[in-house]
């Protein structure tokens, strides 16, 4: 059976050849280990100070050498004791010092650390809440400049305190709002001196807020998805190469060239999305291009974004057969105006361009930033690099405040149904921060990182 503060190691450097590799162990009983890894130095090591020393084998000799760190309990990333021995960042020099403290270790039953167990522990032990081991995952995972500094204001705190002044204000209203039932004849004049209502407004504006940050940090960590649909010839795979800046598909003068969906990853102003583009909708008896044609409809379903083009001036034709379904948004674009001569830009809510010349190239952009929750007035970075777990939260919480609102107004008989949708609605946004319910989530939340983390 392991316990949660068995001593556990791990090389905490990425695999492969380095200038430095770190070896790390944490837990209780770490004695045996600096002892035997460290010898005579073990008892010369100051806490918190970087010492050099040499890493020894059972009898004594050099197996590396570098700085050893001491972290006692409960001042370490994990709040356990904790020794960290960077030495040099060969994968076999590596191996040998690991093999060395689970040696070491053994009376006492050190092991190799599952992937996340330190950030486990971290959390475990109150050092991190669950937003925060999540972050920590999500800065080492971040792909763009923009989704680190998003997981970095995560794991720094600034999501978790949000959220949690947010179910601090409704668990106060709630106070409120249950104390003015134990005193009927004046509940009204009660909460109107505590100016409840505005109270409730303003944490219903926060929430709102929150959740729009959060988001627009989703976005960053998973991309938005974009489907480009419309006619064999168009210009679908011309536009994909025009957004993306390389030539990603194949531009063809017959119709029919895009057999299979292309996908692209690109970053508009930091944003990453994916673009698919497809074979188009059309009927046709070609089993290679019926199967695109379906996986077109599949890939439409899954989209945040569907960009429908057509040709300017061509004769405006009936929505493609076939049925792409409702959901997404949906944006007309209207392509080759350097043939059908409408001016680039936005029109009539459709984006005119031109995917060979780049004219109206920066009008979508602008419209995809806007889909994926950047607006005009979003200019400055303040996204938290949420996920779907936290998001689901965040929205459940906004529908019991909104409920919470409707009884608010309702008046004095709703009062009761008003404080149960405030504890709905602050048991929810505890989620975000606080212990799930089941040990399983923790599971699913930690197994995704890497060992040594
Ligand atoms: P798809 O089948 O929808 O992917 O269309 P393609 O991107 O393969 O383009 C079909 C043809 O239209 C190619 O010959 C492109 O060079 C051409 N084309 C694409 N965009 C434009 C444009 O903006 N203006 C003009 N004149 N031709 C274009």
């Amino acid at each position: 059976m392991q316990s949660d503060s068995d001593p556990v190691v791990a090389i905490s450097t990425a695999p492969g050849r380095g200038a430095i590799g770190i070896v790390r162990v944490s837990g209780r009983g770490l004695g045996p280990i600096l002892e035997g890894v460290l010898g005579p130095a073990s008892a010369a090591l100051v806490p918190r100070r970087a010492r050099f020393a040499r890493f020894l084998d059972d009898r004594g000799e050099a197996l590396d050498e570098g700085l050893a760190l001491w972290f006692p309990a409960p001042d370490s990333y994990t709040g356990e004791d904790m020794l960290e021995l960077q030495g040099h960042g060969g994968p076999a020099v590596l191996r040998l010092v690991l093999q060395r403290c689970l040696q070491a270790g053994a009376p006492v039953g050190a092991r190799i650390a599952q992937p996340g167990e330190f950030t486990r522990r971290a959390f475990l032990n109150g050092r991190l809440d669950l937003a925060q081991a999540e972050a920590v995952a999500d800065l080492v995972e971040a792909g763009s400049a923009r989704a680190a500094r998003g997981a970095m204001r995560s794991l720094r705190g600034d999501f978790s305190a949000a959220c949690d002044e947010l179910a601090r204000e409704l668990t106060s209203l709630r106070a409120l709002v249950e104390a003015s039932l134990d005193f009927p004849e004046e509940e009204i004049d009660f909460l109107r001196e505590a100016d409840a209502r505005a109270r409730l407004s303003r944490a219903r504006m926060a929430l709102a807020e929150t959740l729009a940050r959060a988001r627009r940090g989703a976005v960053l960590r998973e991309g938005l998805r974009v489907v480009l649909v419309g006619e064999p010839n168009v210009g679908k795979s011309s536009l994909l190469n025009a957004l993306a800046g390389e030539d990603a598909a194949l531009v063809s003068e017959y119709p029919g060239t895009t057999r299979d969906r292309i996908e692209r990853r690109i970053e508009v102003s930091g944003i990453p999305l994916h673009v698919v583009d497809t074979a188009g909708l059309r009927a046709t008896e070609d089993p290679v291009e019926r199967l695109g044609i379906e996986r077109t409809i599949a890939a439409a379903r899954e989209a945040d974004l569907v960009l429908e083009m057509v040709v300017d001036g061509a004769p405006a034709s009936p929505p493609p057969s076939g049925g792409a379904p409702e959901g997404p948004v949906r944006l007309r674009v209207v392509n080759k105006i350097d043939l059908g001569g409408h001016a680039p830009g936005e029109q009539d809510g459709a984006i005119y361009l031109s995917a060979r010349t780049g004219a109206g190239i920066d009008a979508l952009r602008a419209r995809l930033l806007q889909a994926a929750g950047w607006g005009a007035d979003t200019g400055t970075e303040d996204e938290y690099l949420a996920r779907a777990r936290h998001l689901h939260a965040l929205e459940r919480a906004t529908a019991r405040l909104d409920a919470a609102v409707v009884h608010a107004d309702a008046g004095t008989g709703s009062l009761e149904l008003l404080a149960e949708e405030l504890r709905l609605a602050s048991d929810a946004l505890s989620e975000v921060t606080g212990m799930p319910g089941a040990d399983g989530l923790l599971g699913v939340i930690f197994a995704e990182f890497c060992i040594g983390k």
